[in-house]
C-alpha cells in the first residue's frame, strides 16, 4: 500500500487554501474530492462577501480568523489578479429602536478588531445610498466582494506550483478511515478506488465533515460535531441595481440564532444585485430555490422601498454546514488536531459556515502550524 504524508479530504475553498499552504516538493500530499471538479459545493454557492468580523462573539475563532482573513484576502486579490471590490457595507436601522442594536454591533466589531467601523446618521445614509430608507447605519468600509472562483483557481495554481505532481484527485469519495498506530488508512470509491496510508488526514469535507470524523471513530453526538444543513435562498433583481454597497438590515433580535444577518442586498462584480440568503434547516441536499418571493420582498422593502415584487426572480441557493441545531445559540468553528481524543494526525474542520470564505487564508495558516507540530 502506498504511504503518503498528508491527505486533504475536500477541495472547497478551505481544503484548497490549506493545501496551498502546506504542499511542498518534499512531502507527498493528495487532495481527494468526490465531485468532478473543485469548489462545486458550498464554495460556489455563497454571497462572495469579504467580511470584516463584526457579528461574531469576541474571542471566537470566527471573529479572530475573519479579522485576520479580511486583509489577507484583499492582499491575495491585489497581488494575483483576483477580481474584487471594496464596496463597503452599511447595516441599516429603519427605526430608532434598532439603533441600539447597531451600537452593540459597533462595540462588538471594534472589540473584535474590525477596521474603521463608524455609525452614520440619516443624512449620510442618504448620501451613500439615496434609495435606502434608514434613520442611521453602521458603516464598514473594509467589507467587500470577490470572485470566489478566481480565488480557488489561485489556490489550486499555487498547489500545483509547489508540487511535483498534480495532487488533486477528482471523482473520488472517501468512504472509510481506519486509524493505525502511526496514521490512517484512507479508502475511496469512485473513478479512483484505492486505499492508501497517510500520516495526517485533514478533514475539510464541508457538509459531510461530521461523517468523515465519524468514519475515523469520533463519537459525533457526544462531541457535538453533528452538522445540521441550513439552506439559504437568493432572489436576484431585474434591471439596474439601486445600490452600490452591500446593504444589510439591522440584525433580528435572535441574531445569534440562525437568521444571523437578515436578507441583505449583495452587488456582484458584473453589475447585478442579489438578495439573500434566508435560513431554514433541511434534511437533504437540493439547490432549488424553495422560498416564497413575497417574504423576500417584504424583508427587502423595509430598507429598499422602491423594489417591486415583479423585479425579483429566484436565483440560487447554498447550504450551510451548521453546528447549531434549530433554536440553539452561537456555535464556533471546530478546527482541531484531535490528538487529545486519541486521534493523532487527524485535523478536523467542522461547521465551516460563513465567514469561512473570508477566513480561508487565516484557517490555512492555522492548520499549517498544526501540521508542522505533527510532522516535527
Ligand atoms: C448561503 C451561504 C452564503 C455564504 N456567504 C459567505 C460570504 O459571503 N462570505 C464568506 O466568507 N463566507 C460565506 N459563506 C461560507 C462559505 O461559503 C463557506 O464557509 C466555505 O465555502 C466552506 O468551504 P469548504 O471548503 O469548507 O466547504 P465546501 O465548499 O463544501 O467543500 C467541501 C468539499 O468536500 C467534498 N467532500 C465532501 N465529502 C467528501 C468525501 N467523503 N470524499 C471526498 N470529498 C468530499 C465536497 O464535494 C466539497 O467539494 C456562505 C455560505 C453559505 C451556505
Amino acid at each position: 500500500m502506498e504511504n503518503v504524508d498528508i491527505i486533504v479530504i475536500g477541495a472547497g475553498v478551505v481544503g484548497l487554501a490549506i493545501a496551498s499552504e502546506i504542499t511542498s516538493r518534499s512531502r507527498e500530499l493528495y487532495i481527494l474530492e468526490k465531485e468532478a471538479d473543485y469548489g462545486l459545493a458550498t464554495s460556489s454557492r455563497n454571497s462572495e462577501v469579504i467580511h470584516a468580523g463584526i457579528y461574531y462573539p469576541h474571542d471566537s475563532l470566527k471573529a479572530k480568523l475573519c479579522v485576520q482573513g479580511n486583509p489577507m484576502i484583499y492582499q491575495l486579490c491585489e497581488e494575483n489578479n483576483i477580481a474584487y471590490k471594496r464596496t463597503g457595507k452599511i447595516i441599516v436601522a429603519t427605526q430608532e429602536e434598532e439603533v441600539k442594536e447597531l451600537e452593540n454591533l459597533l462595540r462588538q466589531g471594534q472589540h473584535n478588531g474590525a477596521k474603521n467601523l463608524e455609525m452614520i446618521d440619516e443624512e449620510k445614509v442618504h448620501e451613500f445610498e439615496p434609495r435606502v430608507k434608514g434613520v442611521a447605519a453602521l458603516y464598514s468600509p473594509s467589507t467587500g466582494i470577490l470572485d470566489v472562483h478566481s480565488l480557488m483557481k489561485y489556490y489550486y495554481k499555487k498547489i500545483k506550483q509547489n508540487s511535483t505532481i498534480d495532487p488533486l484527485i477528482l471523482n473520488t469519495k472517501v468512504v472509510n478511515l481506519t486509524p493505525k498506530r502511526d496514521g490512517y488508512i484512507v479508502t475511496t470509491k469512485g473513478q479512483e478506488s484505492f486505499s492508501l496510508k497517510t500520516t495526517i488526514v485533514i478533514n475539510a469535507a464541508g457538509l459531510y465533515a461530521d461523517k468523515i470524523a465519524e468514519m475515523a471513530g469520533i463519537e459525533v453526538d457526544k462531541e457535538r460535531y453533528q452538522i445540521h444543513w441550513c439552506k439559504g435562498d437568493y432572489f436576484s433583481l431585474r434591471g439596474k441595481p439601486p445600490v452600490a454597497m452591500l446593504v444589510y438590515p439591522a440584525p433580528p433580535a435572535d441574531a445569534y440564532r440562525i437568521k444571523l444577518t437578515g436578507i441583505h442586498a449583495i452587488p456582484d462584480l458584473i453589475g447585478r444585485l442579489k438578495f439573500g440568503p434566508n435560513a431554514y434547516y433541511v434534511n437533504r441536499i437540493n439547490y432549488n430555490v424553495e422560498s416564497n418571493k413575497e417574504d423576500f420582498w417584504k424583508a427587502i422593502t423595509s430598507y429598499l422601498p422602491s423594489i417591486q415584487p415583479n423585479d425579483l426572480h429566484p436565483d440560487m441557493s447554498g447550504i450551510r454546514p451548521k453546528l447549531q441545531r434549530p433554536g440553539e445559540s452561537f456555535r464556533d468553528f471546530i478546527i482541531q488536531h484531535e490528538e487529545k481524543k486519541g486521534f493523532s494526525g487527524l485535523i478536523n474542520l467542522i461547521g465551516i459556515e460563513s465567514p469561512g470564505l473570508t477566513c480561508s487564508p487565516a484557517i490555512a495558516k492555522m492548520v499549517k502550524k498544526m501540521v508542522h507540530e505533527i510532522l516535527k
